[in-house]
């Protein structure tokens, strides 16, 4: 185990296999839905919010300026399709197929099965307001890359409870 490892005080899960980050940056099982941040295949200026609802796979998908993406239109885009497959190798596909309530067949799915499974449903077009607080935690996670590595107490991070008794 890495120094950072046992020096967190959450639980550090590994991912099930590596991702490529360039793909899809920020992949996250949180607020009942399965949602991320994915990059724009043709501009590199461009990034799409993407998500999907637990239980009934609403799905949204629009540019981080609030644009609706043109190919979620009724049925799953290729940003949702590359979300779920990053997720499925960050978290495996039973704790996505899980986590999403994904009608999968026993034993253990892949990412195309839990896609077939959500899409069989005929999903409804979610409502796009999840994607502002999507964004948001997205660069919040990337603020701390910014941080200069110091040792000094990070005052946004006090809430953490101390990891021994003093
Ligand atoms: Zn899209």
């Amino acid at each position: 185990m890495s120094y950072w490892e046992r020096s967190s005080t959450a639980r550090v899960t590994a991912s099930a296999r590596p991702r490529k980050l360039a793909k899809v940056p920020f992949v996250e099982l949180a607020d009942g839905r399965l949602q991320g941040v994915v990059s724009s295949g043709s501009d590199a200026g461009r990034v799409y919010v993407s998500s999907v609802a637990a239980g009934t796979h609403a799905f949204t998908c629009s540019t981080n300026n609030n644009r609706p993406c043109g190919g979620a239109r009724g049925s799953f885009c290729n940003h949702i399709r590359s979300l779920i497959a990053e997720s499925v190798l960050q978290y495996g596909a039973g704790r996505v197929a899980r986590y999403l309530k994904a009608d999968v067949a026993d034993g253990e799915p892949d990412a195309q099965a839990v896609t077939a499974a959500m899409g069989a449903v005929r999903p409804p077009q979610g409502d796009s307001t999840a994607a502002a607080s999507v964004f948001s935690r997205f660069l919040h996670h990337l603020a701390y890359l910014e941080l200069t590595p110091v040792t000094a107490p990070l005052p946004e991070m006090q809430w953490f409870p101390p990891t021994r008794a003093a």
